[in-house]
């Protein structure tokens, strides 16, 4: 990817995550990051957010493609608003990283998480391999799609 459109405070950064999505500005808990702009499409991949089932939005060279994943995010995904949101406050210079199993039935390419959160599943392959446990401790920013998908 190169260079990707991003609002004000952001800019595409590397992390040691790789490719990253970096705050350049101070932004305050609850503050829209940025807009989810994109195309729904029926197929997955890497970049896209999963909607519902057999809906994923696809970044089509919006910024937030660059959000990587974490167990501890400071962002988290709200459709109602199709925005990324700020969990915390964000400080210049940190990357934006949401729960990619708050919105991924299955991830397309799973990868080991070796972040050391009390809750990290260690493989995140997504939401549907996640134990009952594991997935009640998502619930407050789960996807409307997942959350009727708890199991309960
Ligand atoms: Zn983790």
């Amino acid at each position: 990817m190169s260079m990707l459109r991003v609002s004000e405070k952001l800019s595409n950064g590397v992390s040691p995550h790789g490719r990253a999505l970096v705050v350049l500005d101070d932004i305050a808990q609850g503050e829209v990051i940025i807009s989810l702009e994109g195309r729904v499409v029926s197929t997955v991949d890497k970049y896209t957010i999963q909607i519902e089932e057999g809906r994923h939005l696809a970044p089509e060279g919006n910024g937030w493609a660059l959000a990587n994943h974490s167990c501890l995010p400071n962002a988290a995904v709200d459709f109602s608003r199709f925005a990324m949101i700020a969990l915390t406050h964000i400080r210049p210079g940190e990357e934006v990283t949401f729960n990619y199993l708050t919105t991924e039935m299955d991830m397309v390419e799973p990868f080991f998480c070796g972040c050391g959160a009390p809750h990290c599943p260690g493989e995140v392959a997504g939401f549907r391999h996640l134990s009952l446990a594991q997935k009640r401790a998502l619930r407050p920013h789960l996807s409307a799609y997942l959350a009727r998908h708890l199991g309960e």
